[in-house]
């Protein structure tokens, strides 16, 4: 077994008696996690798990998603992360799409089961990880298989390129898509996070993103475990509890979407607590704002912005921790492994500054998406992904993401991209939280359209503020409309709805 599944055996060889796992004041040895693994692997043989399998997780941040996953690469079976916020209707579509045929869920998903059990046939059983606090009274219970399941070795031959899991991608646009990622996507990433990130060897990482999401599963946790750190883990982000297990637990890395580094920032204990063993902190997701970045600096940590998606497993670039401040904005080089390339719709390379179509490749990106040739021929073209993301890159080759494609206004003839006016929106003082998306005009096609969210007591209107930002943007850019609303809809990783906003708002202005 050359796959994930044959990580915890080798750890048990070479590290038994580090720590491998900590969890709501539990520490786990490599050797204990390596055991919960084999029993794990037991349990769902004994539930008829096969090779090729699909065996679907939902749940917020435990121990059991490893162990889950890890047996599943011992299996020859597939992980299927479910986003734990998913409505009965959005779960039952990737259980259904996935073919899962066992489901493992948190104790908050008792009531998702009951909801799904005679929805989803083609599932065999399933298992709550603790005692479900609201219904799912007909799940196996998890620590009863576990403890029923004999922990022994197995080798079956897995490779490099089997599909180790399926993940189902944030879903901001459209029907959420199984990213299929294999064996060699998860060793590759966690080479190429080694060999980008501030990372020692005795790593002790906290996973504060989802791990459902790839961010918070490969961003650090899974290198961490290759390498024989420490995976430290948060049921659910909270600034509090984060930085008091930070202190608690001398956290040295963490991965983290901008807006949770902002939280953290503001809590009081952001002050008060003892970060003095966090080296680095590695964001991802959207750039982090220049004052936040500051404010994390100031403190005496280390901050690289990274960026990747799901269908890279994630980790694309990463910007080197000596660039922080100079590169702010940056997306940073290619991971060391991976090839980055920004194009013109053509095909060919833009030049300096000029923006174009991300398009990345490597050992890390993924074969395609589960069972859809369709949707996975459009993106992957000639051994390159196409992100989707516009960027550009400057005279020393560093990428800038500008936005994503599917959000350029298109105003008079003149493409305007909201994450410039949303930068300058959230510059202004009073101004909390900002989106832009485009509506349509007769006169110009479409205009831009600002939802703004504002503090309490700033004094702020709408010709106000644009005022402000025709100060700071071309015309063009300057959003016709300004609305102020009291909250944005956003992504269980922090990212603003934009399809939700648009399909609010455009019929409106029609
Ligand atoms: P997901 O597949 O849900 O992880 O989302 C991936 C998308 O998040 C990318 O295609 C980008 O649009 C966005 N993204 C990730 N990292 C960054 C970053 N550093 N800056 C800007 N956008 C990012
Ligand atoms: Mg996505």
């Amino acid at each position: 077994n050359a796959g994930l599944g044959s990580w915890p055996e080798r750890r048990l060889t070479i590290s038994p008696h580090r720590d491998a796992l900590w969890f709501e004041g539990k520490t786990t040895s490599y050797a204990g996690f390596a055991e919960r693994v084999r029993r794990t692997a037991s349990a769902l043989a004994g539930l008829g798990v096969v090779p090729g399998d699909r065996v679907a997780w939902v749940s917020g941040n435990h121990p059991s998603a490893l162990e889950t996953l890890y047996a599943c690469g011992q299996l020859g079976a597939i992980w299927v992360p479910v986003n734990g916020r998913l409505t009965a209707p959005e779960a039952e579509y990737v259980l259904t799409d996935a073919g899962a045929s066992i489901v493992v869920h948190g104790r908050d998903h008792g009531e998702l089961a009951d909801a799904l059990r005679d929805k989803v046939p083609a599932v065999r059983a399933w298992v709550a990880v603790e005692p479900p606090t609201v219904g799912g009274t007909e799940s196996l219970l998890y620590e009863h298989l576990l403890a029923e399941a004999a922990p022994e070795p197995r080798d079956l031959p897995v490779t490099l390129d089997d599909p180790c899991l399926i993940m189902y991608t944030s879903g901001t646009t459209g029907k959420p898509k199984g990213a299929v990622l294999t064996h060699g996507n998860m060793t590759w990433n966690a080479v190429n996070q080694f060999l980008g990130l501030d990372f020692g060897q005795e790593e002790r990482t906290l996973a504060l993103a989802p791990l459902f999401h790839i961010g918070g599963l490969n961003g650090t946790v899974n290198p961490t475990l290759l390498r024989g750190g420490c995976a430290v883990l948060v049921r659910r982000f909270d600034p509090g509890e984060a930085l008091r297990v930070i202190e608690e637990q001398r956290v040295n890395s963490l991965f983290a979407v901008a807006t949770m580094l902002d939280e953290m920032a503001r809590d009081p204990g952001f002050r008060t607590r003892d970060l003095s063993a966090l080296r680095a902190v590695c964001a991802a997701g959207a750039p982090v704002p220049l004052p936040t970045l500051r404010t994390w600096l100031d403190r005496g940590v280390t901050m690289q912005q990274a960026y990747g998606m799901t269908e890279a497993a994630p980790g694309c670039t990463v910007l080197d921790s000596a660039d922080a401040e100079r590169k702010a904005g940056s997306a940073g080089k290619p991971l060391f492994f991976t090839d980055v390339r920004v194009v013109r719709p053509d095909g060919t390379d833009v030049d300096v500054d000029e923006v174009g179509e991300v398009i990345v490749r490597g050992p890390n990106v993924m074969a395609g998406y589960w069972n859809d040739a369709e949707r996975t021929a459009t993106v992957m073209i000639d051994g390159w992904y196409h992100t989707g993301d516009a960027g550009s890159l400057d005279d020393e080759g560093y990428l800038y993401i500008r936005d994503r494609y599917k959000d350029m206004i298109i105003s008079g003839g003149e493409n305007v991209y909201p994450a410039e006016v949303e930068s300058a929106l959230l510059e202004l003082p009073g101004v909390l939280e900002a989106a832009v998306i485009g509506v349509p005009d007769e006169k110009w096609g479409e205009v831009g359209l600002a939802l703004v969210v504002a503090e309490s007591d700033a004094d702020l209107d709408a010709d106000g503020v644009r005022a402000r930002l025709r100060e700071k943007l071309a015309g063009f850019k300057v959003p016709q409309h300004v609305e102020f609303v009291p909250g944005l809809p956003k992504t269980a990783t922090g990212k603003i709805r934009k399809p939700e906003l648009r399909a609010r708002y455009q019929e409106d202005k029609r």
